[in-house]
């Protein structure tokens, strides 16, 4: 079958971290799903089925939250990054807590848990939200804005008041391959002088040099200093796709993000879907049905299993 047809994941792989801001350890599998069901979270513990969609998001304070009820699942992010960066369309994220484990703080971990349970494709055809006009959230000196284009970039300036971290940007061009070797391997960050914070209102008490960057004044906290010279401009990009695909689907279009985060790209989400004519769903089942839609089909099939 060929790429455009929907994958999911072959078989259960299970791993077992402590969530980022609970500190609270919690098992994570990934299990396969049906055709056109999306990516549901499930709280084990509750026996509650989250599905992954905008509508659900209930925080965006640092990560993005999703709950059903009282049930919720927070640091979504990462985990869905790696499903839409490896073209997944169904899967089951069971977890047995309220957050999903930090791992390496990348999305390495998850795309390595992909290729151990390996990838299936699936008799019905993917479907995309292709973006047919612009659609923006600007905020000060923040955007957030999707143009239409004929495959998936996203084009991410990162600019904090730090003489590390100023003024970078990263492009990327989606394909499987790219996603696994540019984007999962980038760490999430955060700034010493906001740690004392973060820690008073309850949050990061699973953080340490082992899960995040740390940037104090002047320096890289962490003795192994940093994966890429811009891996924070490669990370924002990554937690922008993990934020996006709760829009249902994979997209068709332009992201231009410039200081933007989960806020700002959930606000951009639910733009896009409240805004009549912005966007339509299509369905590719056939190379042929590509030339009047005028869309690049993403680069998948590159990222093999090894099951
Ligand atoms: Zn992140």
């Amino acid at each position: 079958m060929a790429n455009w047809n929907q994958r999911t994941i072959a078989k259960r792989v299970s791993v077992t971290g402590v969530g980022l801001h609970s500190g609270k350890p919690a098992t994570l599998t990934l299990a396969p799903a049906p055709a056109d069901s999306g990516i549901t979270f499930v709280r084990m513990d509750l026996g509650v089925e989250i599905p992954a969609r905008a509508d659900l998001v209930t925080d965006t304070i640092l990560s993005t939250s999703l709950a059903v009820g009282n049930a919720r699942v927070a640091t979504v992010e990462h985990v869905l990054a790696a499903l839409t960066g490896l073209g997944i369309d169904n899967c089951r994220v069971e977890v047995d807590g309220p957050e999903i484990p930090i791992l390496d703080g990348s999305a390495a971990p998850f795309v390595w848990l992909v290729q151990e349970g390996g990838i299936e494709k699936q008799r019905a055809g993917k479907r995309f939200l292709v973006i047919d006009q612009p659609v923006e959230i600007r905020e000060g000196g923040k955007l957030a804005r999707l143009d239409p284009a004929a495959e998936m970039t996203i084009r991410f300036t990162v600019d904090f008041d730090h003489p590390l971290v100023t003024d970078q940007t990263f492009e990327f061009r989606f394909s499987d391959r790219r996603f696994a070797r540019e984007l999962a391997p980038a760490r999430t960050f955060c700034f010493l002088r906001d740690i004392e914070y973060m820690k008073s209102k309850g949050l990061a008490q699973g953080g340490s040099l082992d899960n995040a960057i740390v940037v104090d004044d002047f320096s890289i906290l962490n003795p192994e200093g940093l994966r890429f010279p811009d891996e924070f401009a490669r990370h924002k990009v990554l937690d922008a796709i993990g934020d996006l695909t709760l829009i249902g689907m994979p997209i068709i279009g332009a992201l231009t993000a410039v200081k933007s985060g989960h806020a700002m790209n959930q606000a951009l989400v639910r733009k896009v879907l409240a805004t009549p004519g912005s966007h339509r769903v299509v369905r590719v089942s056939a190379e042929a049905e590509l030339e009047p839609l005028r869309i690049r089909l993403p680069a998948l099939g590159a990222v093999e299993s090894h099951a």
